[in-house]
């Protein structure tokens, strides 16, 4: 839901905190270095710490040995994630020991999580800054303080808001991506999400489509709209279809939009449509399935039935020409028997996914899922998982067939030097090409055909447009 009276300018991100701030570092060719973990939300919040820190008069360092300032963005949807930080946060305890006036902050989602938060900050007095994601937009403030020797610890627990204007230090490149929204109302129960990102909120259309036109005219060819549940989208009286068509219409020069991540129980017929209408609206969806037993589904609060889900499956393929699916998927959810696995197995060949990530389900504290019974032994999920992993090695290069002989539009993303030199870039719907070609072509779109393929990715050779 869109709640218009949290659109905020920043407030933290003052115009006078900002003189105050380059009056004192500016000119010190100062550097800072940004560690991220997790998800693709996390590194656009790392972009907007360094488009901050560019305000304030840091440069970028290349390592953290040469940083003044370093900062690491956490994550905690992970397994061991709690104990990598705590170990790698120990180790710049030697860095500051060689440089006095070196700053090390630590944020995200981890660091949303109250008590480890606090256990991070009593442990190691050698951090000097702790603040939790909605506390984003008042870095510079919080900055300031630590610059005039005060510890800083700054772990509110809110919904968030949405904060405007901030500025964003993009990774170079040819894509990038937008947020559109923020949080998540589903409480999945393995899930940490809700907790640490607060609830739902979207941003104003036209404050993403100017958003878009920037990026666009800064050299972008390639947006990904982000939210934790873009079809959740709403704002203004558009829901996610009517944004979709709002910015390609509003941005015609965009060449390429992603979206992600798509909550199945949200998909609409008006999304299907959009993306089979719109040119500029790629032909890719990611869209977890988690689990093929309509127990494990239920159990994990999914809300969506594994028929319903395979019925979303063939309506997007029969109304979007060469669509491509990935997935999300879950072994070993408590109380998974090897009949619901084997049904998560069934549904894996049914669908024939393009790619899929796969975990071993880990508790998360303060979870519903990680105080439920019937916890599965670890032996027991690791041999699922590469029984899954087996499934989708058959599946995956079978559904390739298709593409021999197939013309297409790739973004030249880079180049491949692990044997013979080899172009690489995706198509609209996400398949990775690979193409002989000069390196001056990286940044471009190039029609292809498709030759062969390996796994999951295509060889072939560049064709006249
Ligand atoms: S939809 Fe579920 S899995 Fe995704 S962020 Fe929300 S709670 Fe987590």
């Amino acid at each position: 839901m869109c709640d218009n009276t949290s659109t905020k300018p920043c407030e933290g991100f003052s115009m006078d905190t900002v003189n105050e701030l380059r009056k004192r570092v500016g000119g010190l060719g100062l550097k800072y270095f940004i560690e991220t973990y997790g998800c693709q939300m996390n590194e656009h919040d790392s972009e907007k710490l360094a488009g901050m820190l560019r305000e304030c008069g840091y440069t970028k360092a290349e390592t953290k040995g040469e940083a003044d300032l370093i900062l690491f963005n956490t994550c905690c949807v992970r397994e061991h994630a709690e104990k990598r930080t705590f170990g790698n946060v120990g180790f710049i305890k030697e860095l500051k020991a060689e440089n006095p006036r070196l700053i090390l902050g630590v944020c995200g989602c981890m660091m949303q999580q109250k008590e480890v938060a606090k256990k991070l900050f009593d442990r190691f007095p050698f951090v000097d800054l702790v603040f939790g994601t909605h506390e984003l937009s008042r870095f510079p403030q919080m900055l300031l303080e630590v610059l005039d020797e005060a510890r800083v610890f700054q772990v509110t627990e809110s919904d968030g808001e949405v904060v405007e204007g901030l500025p964003v230090e993009r990774t170079e490149g040819f894509s990038t991506f937008v947020n559109i929204m923020y949080g998540c109302n589903n409480f999945c129960t393995y899930c940490i999400v809700p907790y640490v990102r607060g609830r739902e909120r979207s941003r104003r259309p036209a404050d993403i489509v100017n958003e878009v036109s920037k990026v666009v005219a800064a050299g972008y060819k390639e947006i990904t709209l982000l939210g934790q549940n873009v079809n959740s989208y709403s704002c203004d009286g558009l829901d996610f279809p009517a944004l979709l068509r709002l910015v390609c219409s509003e941005v015609p020069q965009l060449k390429r939009l992603r979206f992600m991540t798509s909550h199945p129980k949200d998909l609409s017929d008006g999304l299907i449509k959009a993306m089979s209408e719109l040119d500029n609206l790629c032909k890719h969806i990611h869209l977890p399935v988690q689990s093929g037993s309509d127990r494990i589904l239920k159990a994990m609060n999914r809300r969506y039935t594994s028929g319903a889900y395979l019925e979303l499956v063939d309506k997007l393929r029969s109304a979007v020409a060469n669509v491509e699916i990935t997935t999300d998927i879950i072994v070993g959810f408590p109380g998974e028997t090897e009949e619901d696995f084997e049904a998560t197995c069934e549904l894996v060949r049914k669908v024939g996914y393009s790619n899929a990530y796969t975990f071993a389900y880990s508790p998360r504290a303060g979870t519903i899922a990680a105080r439920m019974e019937d916890q599965i032994p670890e032996e027991v999920k690791k041999r699922r998982l590469n029984q899954l992993n087996a499934v989708l090695a058959e599946t995956i290069p079978s559904n390739n067939d298709k593409y021999i002989g197939f013309e297409g539009e790739i973004l030249v993303e880079g180049v491949d030097h692990r044997g013979e030199p080899l172009l690489f870039g995706k198509l609209s719907n996400f398949k990775m090409v690979y193409v002989e070609g000069d390196e001056s072509l990286v940044g471009s779109f190039l029609n292809v055909k498709v030759d062969g393929y390996r796994f999951n990715s295509l060889f072939g050779h560049i064709i006249q447009g």
